[in-house]
């Protein structure tokens, strides 16, 4: 903290609750700057009643009703969650379809990053190549030839900045012709596709499988040069005598696709070629007040610059649903974002579930009471434009500005659909922590808190606790975040994941069933 006086933060005029900004909390007794004196002790980022709260009465942050006090909340008192009664669902009929006009923003012309142009008109931020696997049986097989491809071939091309296997759970064991086996599968196509491995594709499948390669990437779904046919390695060929046999056949085909990667050159490209994927984790009550505004602030200054940008993570977004539909550019994308909505609480209904089990015992402990705060913490990622366009989850990006990708709020699946979608960087807020990473594309971790930026020092790459510590605005950080995207994107700088090589693994979303 800057100040080690009593310091709490308020999201909104409306607010009767306010959080505790303090290192460690505030003490029973503390008197703060408006008089107020807490009654009980409160803990870093939990909330204070800044007046009496009647029972039944409805909390307030963000202008929001979080819930409603089970009992007299006396000004003063720590509000924790279990004096909260959370709201419902707010229901997805009559909400406001593109009400919201909002008057665009100056574009922001003149930013560029240096990145590598692909045929299809995407632009990598990393020149990496990919070995898409079509079932988890060659999974063994593929990292024991990325280790060799890595150590014997590699040194020969170094304008390829790495291999990676697809790997994953998926290909077969599953009931293939399911209706929403077609996320598993168009997640998979759609991540071999993915701007930062140059259109390149290599395939290793086993051979009985039931995602044979011609399913997952039948002809037409990758621009093949016409010469050429889909590269498919199968493990189970009558040629294949022996482990080593395999090995050699992957590794003989990887060298054409890394002389062709090697071929490539960064050029310099708009900062509209960006696609970035915003998202957060291990979510404390400072990520809606310091990190994800910043993320926000930075997210309208890439959809000013021509950008994509992705916000996601569903069950943070269902409590703020009439915000978001009345941001909608048109009643269609409006529409399109009900539809994924009423998909999702189907499918959490079918498990016995709803949004509510989103939350974590770490975001409780950070201060957060219930999903209706997390998610009104969460959205502020999505900054302020229209939203313009809408992603079931698995498909890619086709349009600009910024987009709805539906997608689960678990950071791994979130992040591979992220993918899937386009994504050439990413954007990972966190308050509690987490060291999360992914192989194909760079990933800018941002602290919620001083506190842990300092602790986590080689792993955050921005700390937006200075937001709450008073030494920064929240336009300080998003610029310094925006400006920092596009020198990760050149390659100039490393992200800490990067650097560290933290690469956690691709899960599939699989809402259909196991055989
Ligand atoms: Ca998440």
């Amino acid at each position: 903290m800057g100040t080690l006086a009593p310091l709490t933060i308020r999201m909104h005029e409306a607010d009767n609750v306010a959080i505790v900004a303090n290192d460690g909390g505030l003490s029973a007794g503390t008197i703060l700057s408006d008089g107020l004196v807490l009654v009980d002790r409160v803990p870093q980022g939990h909330k204070v009643a800044l007046q009496a709260i009647a029972r039944d009465g409805a909390v307030l942050r963000y202008n929001v009703p979080i819930g409603y006090a089970i009992k007299d909340i006396p000004a003063g008192s720590w509000v924790h969650e279990r004096l909260l009664h959370m709201p419902q669902a707010r229901s997805l009929e009559n909400l406001p379809h593109a009400t919201r006009k909002i008057t665009p923003q100056a574009p922001l012309t003149g930013y560029t990053f240096e990145g590598y142009r692909n045929a299809d008109g995407s632009v990598g931020t990393r020149n990496i190549l990919a070995i898409t696997t079509t079932v988890q049986c060659v999974a063994g097989v593929v990292d024991f030839a990325v280790q060799r491809i890595k150590t014997e071939l590699l040194p020969r091309y170094p304008n390829v900045d790495d291999v990676v296997g697809l790997e994953h759970s998926y290909g077969c064991g599953v009931a293939i012709d399911a209706p929403d086996a077609n996320i598993p599968i168009r997640t998979l196509r759609n991540i071999s596709r993915n701007p930062n491995f140059g259109g390149e594709v290599l395939v290793v499948s086993l051979g009985c499988e039931k995602l044979q390669p011609e399913r997952l990437l039948p002809p037409g779904s990758i621009a093949l040069r016409s010469d050429e046919i889909l590269d498919v390695v199968c493990l189970q060929a009558d040629k294949h005598v022996g482990f080593m046999s395999m090995i050699d056949s992957v590794m003989e085909s990887a060298v054409h696709h890394l002389e062709r990667l090697n071929a490539r050159k960064r050029e310099t490209v708009p900062a509209s070629e960006l696609v970035v994927g915003v998202q957060c984790g291990g979510s404390d009550a400072f990520s809606g007040v310091t990190a994800n505004p910043a993320v926000g602030y930075a997210t309208d200054l890439l959809v000013r610059a021509g950008a994509t940008v992705m916000f996601s993570e569903t069950t943070e977004v269902r409590d703020a649903i009439d915000q978001m539909t009345a941001r909608a550019s048109t009643p269609e994308v409006a529409q399109a974002m009900v539809r994924e909505m009423a998909w999702y609480d189907a499918y959490l209904g079918r498990g016995s579930a709803d949004r509510s089990a989103n939350t974590t015992p770490g975001n409780k402990a950070g201060g957060l009471s219930n999903i209706v705060e997390k998610a009104m913490g969460s959205i502020i990622k999505s900054g302020t434009s229209p939203i313009s366009g809408v992603l079931s989850p698995g498909e890619k990006a086709a349009t600009k500005g910024l987009i709805y990708a539906a997608t689960p709020a678990s950071d791994f699946i979130c992040g591979t659909l992220q993918l899937a979608a386009g994504m050439n960087l990413h954007v990972f807020t966190t308050g509690r922590g987490t060291p999360y990473g992914l192989a194909p594309v760079p990933v800018i971790k941002v602290a919620t808190r001083t506190e842990l930026a300092n602790r986590w020092h080689d792993l955050m790459d921005v700390n937006a606790g200075r937001i709450a510590d008073g030494n920064a605005s929240i336009a300080d950080v998003g610029w310094e975040l925006f400006e920092l995207m596009l020198e990760v994107a050149s390659g100039r700088k490393k992200t800490w994941a990067e650097q560290w090589k933290l690469h956690n693994a691709l899960v599939l979303f699989n809402p259909a069933p196991v055989t």
